[in-house]
């Protein structure tokens, strides 16, 4: 019937995103229960078609969707099946109308399972909850248009349990108690594509730490009580020179607070949301394996996070900048300088095999290490080509025009050679289009 959805176009999640609408703003008001993980809700999505229409697809995994209600136009009807609410108007619309789509829900969140991807979404831990949806797990907790360049701005009204601490990847507001439960205000004013969007909540403290004469961006941490206090020093607590130091490299800290969660159950992996990173107890050490992966988290903020890929192709241009921000966060705190680490890898890479290709690995290996190693070294290669100056004006400059905005690999090409004045597309495709290493200049 209709034939009018355009699907999800990213080839990298298949059945995530509708073309044919973006959401400017998100409201989202919710209430949970942590002991039976029950989840209700209304959210209010403010909508501007991108083409002439009469249906919208919307995101939402797992939940039961107990009402919709459009203003701006007259509802048809709405289905919800295999995660897509289909929201059908009375009259097709033109492009640039603009719609409030109110969906009330409740259900038991859970990750969501993608092939080639895993899990990804609302987790719960053993008393609390995390959420880590890179790239296709933001439908589990909210009905959102779930396109890595769809952004948005947020604000989040959460009701939960006395005695936890709630956290979202924006600014907390307020957190108001009213006989056992607490509400908790957030907004995140920044652009926001879904998947940096979480919720985090656990029995923490929240520490704070000094930012020093150079930064005023509030750095916090959100832990259990009774970490090692020396690791915490070595890892979490070097936050603010790290973000110091990345300032001084990629430009102002591009969101108005940072925040840590570190959660009392292990984690595998820590995972970046906008202006929160997750991490687990295990991270907390003075080892280098640990410590990088906080400068890792934090340097997403400007490459992922403020600087957004338009599809999932482009992962190296978050996780190759992220990795390289590890090795520049190496030499700036005295250990091995980014020309080590830049040989080590390329060595190791050497003896891998050569059949990824950087500029689009695939959904499979879009995660794959060599995307995060091959991408740092393709920055090191450009480095050494132009030179420091001229190559952190790249990245500054980078940063500064697309704050906020969604890029491609072209673009970033397109930028180097404009800033630089050098004509650095036949480099840079060695490193990007052909499968095999090249040689670092
Ligand atoms: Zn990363």
């Amino acid at each position: 019937m209709g034939g009018d959805i355009v699907p999800g176009t990213d080839p990298y999640v298949p059945g995530h995103g509708d073309a044919a609408y973006g959401v400017d703003h998100y409201d989202l008001a919710l209430t949970y229960r942590p002991s039976s993980n029950q989840l209700r809700g209304e959210a209010r999505l403010a909508v501007t078609t991108r083409r002439e229409t009469d249906r919208l697809r919307v995101d939402l995994h797992h939940l039961a969707v107990r009402g919709v209600t459009v203003e701006g136009a007259a509802l048809a009807r709405d289905a919800h099946k295999g995660g897509h609410l289909s929201v059908v108007l009375r009259e097709r619309v033109p492009a640039g109308t603009v719609l409030t789509v109110t969906v009330r829900y409740a259900g038991t969140p859970r990750t969501i399972r993608a092939r080639h991807l895993g899990d990804a979404g609302w987790e719960e831990l053993e008393d609390g909850v995390i959420v880590a949806s890179q790239p296709h797990g933001a439908p589990s907790w909210f009905p959102c248009n779930d396109r890595v360049d769809d952004k948005a701005t947020y604000a989040v009204s959460f009701t939960a349990p006395a005695g936890y601490v709630v956290a979202f990847s924006g600014e907390t507001r307020c957190a108001k108690r009213r006989g056992a439960s607490v509400t908790w205000q957030f907004d995140q004013t920044h652009p926001m594509a879904p998947y940096l969007a979480t919720i985090q909540l656990g029995r923490y403290v929240e520490t704070r730490l000094a930012t020093g004469a150079a930064g005023t961006t509030p750095i916090t941490v959100l832990h259990p009580a009774g970490l090692d206090r020396d690791a915490f020093a070595a890892s979490f607590g070097r936050q603010p020179e790290m973000m110091r130091c990345f300032g001084e490299l990629f430009g102002a800290y591009p969101f108005d607070g940072y925040r840590t969660v570190v959660t009392d159950d292990p984690l595998e992996i820590p995972l970046e949301s906008q202006s929160l990173s997750t991490f687990g107890r295990n991270h907390c050490s003075a080892e280098w394996e640990e410590v990088r992966l906080v400068a890792h988290e934090l340097a997403h903020q400007w490459f992922g996070n403020a600087v957004t890929v338009r599809s999932w192709r482009d992962i190296w241009l978050h996780e190759g900048f992220a990795c390289y921000a590890e090795w520049l966060w190496s030499e700036a705190s005295g250990l091995s300088t980014a020309d080590e680490w830049a040989a080590h890898h390329h060595a190791r890479l050497a003896g891998l095999p050569q059949d990824l290709v950087l500029g689009d690995p695939g959904p499979e290996l879009m995660f794959d290490d060599r995307v995060y190693k091959r991408g740092a070294l393709t920055l090191h290669a450009l480095r050494r080509t132009v030179g420091d100056d001229a190559f952190f004006g790249v990245l500054s400059s980078w940063v500064r025009e697309h704050a906020g905005g969604s890029v491609t690999t072209a673009d970033f090409v397109g930028h180097a050679e404009r800033v630089t004045g050098s004509e650095l597309a036949g480099l840079l495709a060695a490193w990007i289009d052909a499968p095999e290493l090249p040689p670092l200049p």
